[in-house]
Formats: structure tokens, sequence, C-alpha cells
């Protein structure tokens, strides 16, 4: 490799762990490795601060074995609200006792480099629009489908992030006003019709609607899946009648931002995409019947995320080099 390329660090710090890239100037990974973190004490800000420090040495290794020109810049992509006006991390999911850290400036001085954060989703979408399903496109919507809806937004190239950083979450648009109680606090937000807990829930209305008793079979939305393979697609049954009306809500919360974004390209990732040959088509069906004819031809097909684990270290790295800002 040149030493001239420009090159970077990218950091995606997780509920479950630390994943880190050493990727070069056409966004390819050179070096991936990933920590996991102890569940409670290691998720605080001094335990995840003290594994990235230990994963820049690691990745600053591999760079000059491969002969890279040290040091490079970092990006550490982290859940939460990331206020750009004072460079504070606001507040953070999963993450107790992360408010108003500056953790940007704390890794600047501890590795005496520059450090940018950026929220994991952003990373993500930066990511597959650097060097994965949405290469060279400048306008993307993410979804990343998981325990939550996550989403991250490419406007003209920049992402959007909102006055205080806590833009681009459409996981809490009201699909369904007065529907399913959210985790935020509100009801019927799109998080609670598309994730992964949603098609639990979806699936037992269905079971009951059967006319089923007792608890539901399946505990996770791969157990559905898995089920429903089993028995072949069956529309009488309600595994395959929660899949579709799971689509459904998926596509119908899909069109709704297609309208607002008109993006070039929608990316989904996250854990559900195992089951993509199955959900991809309603999904798509349903967002296609609800969307103008003039911006449609733009989104499909929908795209499948294609760095896997790594985004979210690429798009942390593509911010280390100023893409998306
Ligand atoms: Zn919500």
């Amino acid at each position: 490799m040149q030493s001239d390329t420009p090159a970077a660090l990218g950091l995606d710090v997780g509920g479950h762990g630390i994943k880190a890239a050493l990727v070069d100037g056409a966004g390819r990974v050179l070096h991936f490795e990933k920590r996991e973190i102890a569940a409670l004490g290691g998720r605080a800000v001094d335990a995840v601060e003290e594994r990235l420090v230990e994963l820049v040495a690691a990745l600053d290794a591999s760079a000059a074995e491969l002969g890279v020109e040290t040091p490079l810049p970092i990006g550490v992509g982290i859940p939460g609200f990331h206020d750009r006006r004072t460079g504070l991390l606001r507040q953070s999911p999963n993450f107790p006792g992360w408010e108003d850290v500056a953790v940007a400036a704390r890794l600047t001085e501890r590795l005496g480099r520059p450090v940018i954060t950026e929220n994991d989703a952003n990373a993500a979408v930066l990511g597959e629009a650097w060097a994965g399903a949405a290469k060279g496109c400048d306008d993307v919507l993410m979804l990343t489908l998981g325990t939550g809806v996550g989403s991250g937004i490419l406007v003209g190239g920049h992402l959007v992030r909102g006055h205080a950083g806590a833009g681009a979450e459409a996981g809490h648009f009201a699909l369904y006003p007065g529907g399913r109680k959210c985790g935020c606090g509100q009801r019927g937000c799109f998080e609670r019709y598309a994730s992964g807990p949603a098609l639990v829930e979806t699936a037992e209305e269905a079971w009951f609607e059967e006319g089923q008793t007792g608890d539901l079979p399946v505990t996770s939305a791969r157990e559905v899946f898995e089920l429903e393979a089993e028995t072949g697609v069956r529309p009488d049954l309600w595994a395959s009648r929660a899949i579709e009306r799971w689509s459904l809500d998926l596509g119908m919360g899909l069109a709704s931002l297609v309208h607002i974004l008109s993006p070039g390209a929608i990316v989904i990732g996250g854990g559900l995409i195992g089951a993509w040959d199955r959900f991809a088509d309603p999904a798509q069906a349903a967002l296609s019947k609800r969307t103008h004819p003039a911006i449609r031809g733009d989104v499909l097909p929908l795209r499948r995320a294609a760095l896997g684990e790594a985004a979210g270290a690429v798009g942390a790295a593509a911010a280390a080099l100023g893409h998306g800002s």
C-alpha cells in the first residue's frame, strides 16, 4: 500500500462490544478486530475508553506492519445524541451514566490526535454510502432492523443530525398514533412495528386472532421466520400472517420516509436481514403501492446492507476523513 494513501481508523461502540477497522482511502478494510465489553461495568465511560485506547494501539500496530504512515485520524461511532455545538454526547441508550460526556475531547487528549465522534447509525450509513450497498450515492436512507429500528440519513452527502444531534431518528415517528407503547415514552412509533421484538408482538396478535390459547410458542423474530420456514408460507396461519403484516408495516413506514426524503437508495441492515429473502419483496410491494411513481424508481429495489458488522467502523473512519460533514 502507498504510504500517501489517505487512511483512517474507525471504531464502533455497541452494547455488546467494540469493532475496530483500519480502512484505506477507498473504504477497504485492511484490518478488523473486535472486543467484547462486559454487560454492566464494561459500559461505563472509563471502561469503554480503556478498550478504545487498546484497540487504537492494535490498529496502529497493524498500520505500521502494512507500511501505512501513522498516526491516522480516528473516528468513533457511539449510540446516542451527539451535540456538535457543544461537543458533548448528551445521552446514550444502553450506556447508563453517559450524560453530557465530552467523549471526543477526552479521547483526543488521551490519544494525542484528533478524534471525531459520530452517532453509530450515522456512521453505518456513511459506511454503506462510501463502500457498501449505496456506494457513490449521496442521498441515502438506511434502516437498521434489530432490537429497535435505527436510522441514518444522508442528504446531498451530508448527514442529517438535527439541531442538537437528535435528528434522523426514523424509528420514532408515529406509524400508528395511539398504538403500541414505545421505550421512548410515546405510542405507535415505527420501531414498535418494524423491529425484531415488534414481529414477536405482531405474531402474538395473529396467534390470538387465530383462536389459539396459551403462550406464543416463539420468543424471537428469528424463531418466527424459522417456524414459518418449516411449514412453508401459509397465509392462513399466524406466523405467515404476522410476517406479512410486519413487512407491510415496514413498507408503509418506508413510504412515509421516502416522501419526505426522496432518497436515491434505501439500505436495510441489522440482525433481521438474515430473513431478507422472506421480507424484502412484501415490504417493497407495500412501499411501491404507497409511493409516488415519480420517485419510486429511484428507491427500488431495496438494498441489503453489504458491509455487515464492519459498517459502523468503516463509516466512523469515513467520518474521520470528513465524509458526511
Ligand atoms: Zn418511540
